[in-house]
Order: C-alpha cells, then structure tokens, then sequence
C-alpha cells in the first residue's frame, strides 16, 4: 500500500535457511552446466530419469542407512496427515540424494525387462538439514548417473566402472575445470567388509577412548564411518587403522585391478585413496571422489563422489542387479568454475526501438519474425525516447538497435545501429534476421 512503512527486517519474508534463489545473470552458468552434462551424457547414451523429490521414509533408512548422517541426523522427514482418524500417516522424506529413488523405480518399473543396462542421469534439488556455509546449502542440486542392470548384461564388469570414470573425466574438462584429482579405492563387498570390520573393531578397541564421541558410537554400530570422521585430533589415530585394500578377496582385487588397466588404458589419471569409504552404507567394491585443485570452495572441496552398490537392489526387495553411479554437488561445481557468468549468459541480437506513436504494434510483428528466425530480440517502448532505448541497449549488451518508426515501415528497410562501433546501416527487413544472427567481426 502506497506510504506504508517497508516491515522491519526481521518481518520481511525471505528464503527459507540453508536455501537460495539462483538468480540471473548466475544462473546461465547453471545452464552452461547442465547443457554441457545433457551433451556428454547423451554421448555415453545416458537418459535422463525424473524421480519424486518426496518419497516414503522408510526408502532412504533402508538403502541409504538409518546410521548415516544424512539419514540419522540431516533428513527433512514428517508425518504425513492420515487418510483416516484410525490409520497413522506416512512417514515422507524430502530426498537427501538420488540413488535410492532412481533404484525404487528401476524396481517399481521392473527396468530390467529393458534391452542392455539401464543407463541413467538425473538434474535436480536434494535436501540435507546441515548447517548452512559456503558450498553447503539445506537445498542443493546434484547432477549424477547410474548405471543398474542384471549381471548377465555385463553390470558387474570393472568396464561399466570405467566408463563412467571416464566420463566424468570428459565432463570436468569440457567445463574447463582443470587440475582435478580423482581419489579412488575398492572397499571390497559384504564379506570382505565383514572382515575387515572385525579387524576395525578389535583395532578400534584399544584406542576409541581418545576418539571424538561420534568415532565411539560409530565404533560400537558401523566401525566402517569412523573414516568418516573429519575431527583433526582424531586423524592420527585413524591413520593406525587397518586398510580395506589388505581385506579384499580375490574377485574384488580382480575386478579394482580391472577398473585401474582400464583407467591407464584411457588415459584417466587417479590416485589410490585407502581411507576413501564414502558415506553411505549402499556402497561395494569401487568407490571414487573427484577433488579439485583450486581452492575456491575451502571446506567443502568435494564436488562429486560415487560407487558401486552391487546388494542395494535386493536390499529395496528388487533382484540382484548390481550398479554404479555418481553424484556431482551442482552448487560446487558452478562455484568452481573460470567461465564468468557474464561470458556464457544469453544476450540480445538486437534491441527494438519503436518510435512514435502506433509503432509499439510494428515493433512487435517485426520481433516475431526475428524471433522465428532464432535472433534474441528485447524491445523497448513507443513511449521512450531513442536515447533512452539505446542506453538500455547497451545495458543489456545488446548487439545492435533497430530503429522502428513510420519511414522505416514504409520503406520496408530498417536503420540498425551497431552498439560496439556506433555504425548504422539500413537493412532490408527480408534480410535483417540474417544480419542480425550473423556474427560480428
Ligand atoms: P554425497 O551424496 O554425500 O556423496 O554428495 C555428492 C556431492 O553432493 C558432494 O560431493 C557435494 O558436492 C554435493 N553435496 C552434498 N551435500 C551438499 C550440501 N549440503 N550442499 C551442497 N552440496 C552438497
């Protein structure tokens, strides 16, 4: 209401914690990544799968782990309102990663019916109540992959691996992201883990007492997360540990030696990481992260991590349909970028400026066939002065303006001046869409 006094600050509506409004120009670089991941997955042939961000409770405590983080202590989860007075509501869940969902439907859709693997991408926003800092958000996008399918169709071999390594590779430097590192290890499958978690345990007991109270807990309910734990005065403990690598049977070591030929083979530099054992309990064999070298996102380095979950299928009451994926945290990987917002943002081919009255109609008939002609076109008003079109022109950074008044009409030419070098040039309107999309020298 007009003389209302602005509501004090602490009324004003705003983003709710931990969330943000991805605004222009910033958001061209999200569209800058997201085509450049649409291009590389669809040359890998990887379809885009779209699942609910809500989802049944109970989906993320079993494939992802009632003992995790993310599902222990991060999740945004509620009751859902009853159907009836009798009946209890549904435990819902915003989704705090993808893996599952994607692994709920390839169940649910019975995708193993299919031809080949089930070879899969997603884009979208994930939910983690963490406490919000730079890099770390409550609501933030992932871009990851799966590759699911019946060992019969090769889902098992270290080549599916590979090829997924490899293409994430080929997407960090298309982005121009350079000097990233790949960490990888093989954290072996469930009977190795089982071993190597009594060894963890009897090692854990004679040192847990000087450990942070999570790494106590952890010692007692999955010693495997203790390598998770990023308290600095508990690292040189952790670096007595047990390694896995000394744990893995025989087809594990096989199969990671396999992923590594393969790596070598293509030219896909890594480093082995003993202690890399992800978050999440899902994982087998291959587990991998992606760290970048420039320091740009402090803390939260990671911009993606991944791995093989070979029982997560049966684990959801699904087959045996061993897969691997990734996820790349979007919100870092635009944060790590070169390119400028600015350099990669749509601007207009040209801005319109009707002059005189009537002339805000041609304005707009002209902008049509401009536009099917794929020109980005930005008009101003019959009302403005030219001076005040052309200052906006430049604003925007417009290429060119087209003058739009009644001579121009007529003569069927229009008079379109050249922001950068100020030249101005009549155009026959037939040829103007090939003139404006034409680039300039
Ligand atoms: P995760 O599902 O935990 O393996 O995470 C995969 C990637 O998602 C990480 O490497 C991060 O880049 C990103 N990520 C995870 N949590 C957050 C968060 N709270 N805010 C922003 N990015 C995140």
């Amino acid at each position: 209401m007009a003389g209302q006094e602005p509501k004090a600050k602490s009324q004003q509506l705003r983003a709710v914690r931990g969330t943000r409004d991805i605004l222009p120009p910033e958001s061209a670089l999200w569209n800058f990544v997201e085509a450049a991941a649409r291009d590389v997955f669809r040359a890998y042939n990887f379809h885009e799968i779209r699942t609910p961000i809500l989802e049944d409770l109970g989906l993320f405590q079993r494939a992802v782990g009632e003992e995790t983080d993310v599902v222990g202590k991060e999740m945004f989860a509620w009751e859902d309102r009853a159907r009836a007075e009798s009946e209890k509501g549904q435990m819902l869940a915003l989704r705090p990663e993808n893996t599952a969902g994607v692994v709920r439907a390839y169940i649910e859709h019975k995708l193993w019916e299919r031809p080949g693997l089930t070879k899969v991408f997603y884009i979208g926003p994930q939910f983690r109540r963490e406490r919000p800092q730079k890099g770390r958000y409550r609501q933030f996008f992932q871009i990851g992959a799966e590759v699911i399918g019946p060992p019969a169709n090769g889902s098992e071999s270290a080549a599916v691996d590979a090829e997924l390594l490899e293409l994430l590779a080929t997407f960090l430097d298309r982005l121009g992201i350079s000097g990233w590192t790949l960490e990888l290890n093989s954290i072996g499958c469930a009977s190795d883990r089982a071993r190597f978690n009594d060894a963890l345990k009897q090692a854990l007991s004679g040192v847990v007492e000087k450990m942070c109270v999570d790494c106590k807990r952890r010692a007692v309910t999955n010693p495997l997360r203790v390598f998770d734990c990023k308290v600095p005065a508990d690292q040189p403990i952790i670096e007595t540990l047990p390694k896995i690598a000394d744990y893995l049977d025989e087809p594990c070591r096989a199969h990671f030696a396999a992923v590594r030929e393969l790596l070598d083979a293509m030219s896909v530099a890594y480093t082995l990481n003993p202690r890399l054992v992800r978050g999440l309990d899902y994982y087998t064999r291959t587990a991998f992260e992606f760290i970048p070298r420039s320091g740009t996102l402090g803390a939260q380095n990671a911009i993606l991590g991944g791995g093989r979950y070979d029982g997560l299928s049966e684990s959801l009451g699904g087959p045996h349909a061993p897969g691997i994926g990734f996820a790349i945290g979007e919100d870092r990987l635009v944060m790590s970028l070169t390119e400028s917002a600015d350099a990669v943002a749509v601007k207009p081919d040209a801005y319109i400026a009707p002059l005189g009255s009537g002339m805000n109609k041609e304005a707009a008939k002209l902008a049509r066939e401009l536009r099917h002609h794929d020109a980005v076109i930005e008009m101003g008003d019959e009302g403005f002065k030219l001076k005040k079109s052309i200052e906006t022109a430049v604003k925007l950074g417009a290429r060119y303006v087209i003058i739009v008044g009644e001579n121009e009409v007529k003569a069927g030419a229009f008079a379109v001046k050249r922001l950068d070098s100020g030249e101005q040039q009549n155009v026959p309107r037939a040829e103007l869409a090939g003139f404006l999309t034409r680039p300039t020298r």
